[in-house]
């Protein structure tokens, strides 16, 4: 992620303005690189409405303060207001906009909008020499002004729910309107059920299917269609009828169909959702309904993905200016790998408009080929998972038995997993047998063979239906798991969990010598909202809880808005970090308290003591943000006791331990997400190594640098640090320094 660098070159005016349609997540950027500017010490503006507002300069350029983008994190839409502005189209309109940035002295834009507005930013800029001097030469700027004027520098952020822009992975407000796809393609699914109903959802993507494709994986639709891979043949309506027909008689009881804004059929002719409805309705005589979900998509509060990511973003927008020499190459700073990386801007503009010129001309090979691999393969993932029944395996082919199962806390995104993983291996003509409780069931032998309709509703449910818990198995138990695996003639495991559930099955495979039972593949694959385990940047349910986090500190923050008041939030995670600086950024806690970095005597004496200044000079609110074990003995009642006794008259403190609320509730669409594709892995990883005899190959898989990777279990003890049951190297603690920046008290100069 990035790195905090220290200024090379002072002395810069930056303004920073949100563009083209608005997308949940712009303000935490806006907030970030004000504060950024404002910390290494820049002058900042905002430039209200957009374009519009460099444009007709006076109060639309605001000068920005530390105080100016606090309490904004959580909000939608973007605070600085954003506009579609024609005047800036045009060069007369670039050349208003330049004498306005010439007088209140800005030399670099912040520009956070889709391509339109990155086009239009990268104009300004090559044009700024010349209106310079056409500003002189018409005596609207003097000569002095314009010897200050150094090369114009613009950074890009992409603000686009549709996440439609190459360069970055995701863009920023595709996370939020994929949570809002799914909360209401999950609350219409249960009336669809309860009616046996249709229905036809249209999300937006007028290019790019990237919300319908992840949203059909993330609800279970029934079908999806999208812009980049029409169907393949011509009568697309009579394949989506059959599969929908044989979904009802599989047992089925709600069928989703996904439409893209943008969909179309092979020769270029739009489908849309109500044309989907006509088909369905003559041909299978069904109730169909159509919802078009619109400007929801758009709206509310920001995911927890969607404020860290676009601080992150908006903090190294800042930095990259500061490096760049003035009029350098513009740089699209955007996620690639789950890292923040900068690419030269206009290539990016330009291979995002290859895209939508290839599904214009009927291109789609060309247009997957450019959407990358992922796209490819969740694409093939999903018609798998969403197909009525398996393919019926071919003849004469060798069918695997594999036991899924879990160990472990709970951890929502569990059952996707199972659902996708079961469907997967179905589809390639083996068996699967579900475990039930963890390991307790595999000691006992409680194994149950799994068919496709098990699982059905599974994708969006939270919990475990399996059932799991942390027990472990003792050494006596051991022979009797192997008589288990032998009987039930298992030739795979397997294990959606946590870090007791890989301690479990590393003990099998260490034991394989003694029991050859053993001697069979086993996966485990990462599911605990506390993000503890080996080999993986994420696991599954992290997400999920962080999102639980995020909304429960929302609430409790408006509770206090009148008075002066410090809430410390103590949140899981065992001796793990993550969900309390992931959160703490994510709400713009002050002060996140960490097993990793210990808390000591003095650090409270510290924190006591801004916190007494911050409150003598007018702050309403205080939020502290504790991991459960960050200290033994400073536990969260000790340390509101602390301050509220020595806070006096200054502020009350409130402690708010969240609990279980965290692990709970249906996962997030990210976690579904990624619990589909680790899932798909896994199931080939089985195959592959059982097909190859026992070789006793044991693995777990995980997400690095955003590829899934495999890691041999043997690899465990360099990875782990057992005593603190968290892996030694973790990639999110170099983001404290940032959280630390953005959320300090102003600096003196603010
Ligand atoms: P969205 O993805 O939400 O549509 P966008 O940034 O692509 O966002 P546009 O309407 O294309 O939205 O552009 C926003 C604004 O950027 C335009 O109203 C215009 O002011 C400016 N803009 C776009 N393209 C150009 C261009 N080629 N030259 C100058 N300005 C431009």
């Amino acid at each position: 992620m990035s790195e905090t660098h220290p200024v090379t070159r002072p002395g810069r005016t930056i303004a920073v303005l949100t563009s083209g349609g608005d997308a949940p997540g712009m303000n935490a950027a806006v907030r970030a690189v004000v504060r950024t500017a404002l910390a290494r010490g820049q002058r900042v503006y905002a430039i209200r409405e957009g374009y519009e507002g460099a444009v007709s300069g006076g109060d639309r350029i605001v000068p920005m303060t530390w105080a100016s983008v606090g309490g904004i994190l959580h909000q939608g839409g973007t605070s600085i207001g954003t506009a579609r502005s024609e005047r800036f189209r045009t060069r007369e309109g670039r050349l208003q906009a330049a004498e306005n940035f010439l007088k209140a002295g800005i030399d670099s834009l912040v520009v956070i909008g889709g391509d339109g507005s990155l086009s239009g930013a990268d104009a300004l800029r090559q044009e700024w020499r010349g209106l310079v001097d056409e500003l002189v030469a018409s005596g609207r700027v003097d000569a002095g002004t314009a010897s200050t004027a150094i090369p114009f520098s613009i950074v890009g952020l992409v603000g686009s729910i549709d996440n439609d822009m190459s360069g970055t992975d995701i863009t920023i407000g595709a996370d939020t309107a994929l949570h809002r796809i799914t909360e209401a393609v999950d609350a219409i699914a249960s009336t669809a059920a309860s009616h046996q109903r249709t229905f036809v959802i249209e999300v937006m993507g007028r290019h790019c299917g990237y919300l319908a494709l992840m949203g059909a994986i993330a609800t279970g639709a029934s079908f999806v269609l999208i812009p980049e891979s029409p169907p393949d043949v011509d009568d697309w309506q009579a394949t989506m009828c059959e599969r929908l027909h044989t979904g009802r008689q599989a047992g089925r009881r709600d069928s989703i169909v996904i439409v893209a804004e943008g969909a179309r059929d092979r020769h270029g002719n739009a489908i849309t959702a109500e044309h989907v409805r006509k088909v369905l309705e003559e041909r299978l005589h069904e109730d169909v309904r159509v919802t078009i979900l619109g400007h929801v998509q758009r709206g509310g509060a920001p995911s927890a993905f969607d404020r860290y990511m676009s601080t992150l973003l908006g903090h190294a927008a800042v930095e990259e200016l500061l490096l760049s020499p003035p009029g350098s190459e513009p740089q699209l700073i955007g996620m690639r790998d789950n890292r923040v990386t900068r690419q030269p801007l206009m290539q990016c503009v330009e291979k995002t408009r290859k895209v939508a010129e290839c599904v214009k001309s009927g291109d789609y090979p060309g247009a997957m080929a450019l959407r990358g691999r992922g796209f490819a393969s969740a694409l093939s993932t999903l018609r798998t998972i969403v197909r009525a029944l398996p393919h019926p395996p071919t003849e004469g082919q060798k069918r695997f038995r594999f036991a899924i199962m879990h160990g472990g806390g709970p951890a929502p995104g569990m059952n996707t997993a199972v659902r996708a993983a079961l469907r997967l291996t179905l589809d390639r003509g083996h068996h699967v047998l579900g475990v039930r409780h963890a390991f307790k069931g595999l000691v006992e032998g409680d194994f149950f063979e799994m068919g496709w309709m098990t699982v059905n509703g599974w994708a969006s449910r939270g919990g475990a239906e399996l059932g799991t818990n942390r027990r472990q198995p003792a050494d006596r138990e051991l022979y009797q798991i192997a008589r288990h695996v032998e009987k039930h003639e298992i030739d795979g495991i397997l294990l959606i969990g946590g870090w007791s559930g890989y301690a479990a099955i590393a003990k099998l495979h260490a034991e394989r010598e003694r029991f050859p039972a053993f001697n069979l593949p086993m996966i485990c694959l990462p599911a605990s909202i506390n993000n503890n385990l080996p080999g993986s940047e994420l696991s599954i349910g992290s997400d999920t809880a962080l999102n639980n986090i995020v909304g429960a500190v929302d609430k409790i923050k408006t509770s206090a808005v009148a008075s002066q008041r410090c809430f410390v939030v103590e949140v899981m995670g065992r001796r793990c970090g993550y969900l309390a600086l992931l959160s703490g950024l994510a709400t713009g806690a002050e002060r996140i308290y960490m097993h990793e970095d210990g808390v000591t005597l003095a650090h409270l004496q510290h924190d006591l003591e801004t916190l007494k200044e911050g409150f003598r000079r007018g702050k309403r609110l205080g939020l502290l943000i504790r991991n459960e074990d960050a200290n033994p003995f400073y536990t969260t009642p000790f340390m509101c006791a602390l301050f509220e006794q020595e806070g006096g008259e200054l502020f009350d403190v409130r402690q708010a331990i969240l609990g279980h609320l965290q692990q709970g509730g249906d996962p997030s669409p990210f976690d579904r997400i990624l619990a589909t594709r680790m899932a798909a892995a896994s199931v080939e990883y089985l195959i592959a190594e059982a097909g190859k005899g026992p070789t006793g190959a044991a693995a777990f898989i995980g997400l690095r640098e955003g590829k899934l990777t495999l890691t041999p279990f043997d690899e465990m003890p360099r990875l782990m640090d057992c005593t603190n049951d968290r892996p030694k190297e973790q990639w999110w603690r170099q983001l404290a320094p940032i959280a630390e920046l953005l959320a300090a008290p102003a600096p003196p100069a603010a």
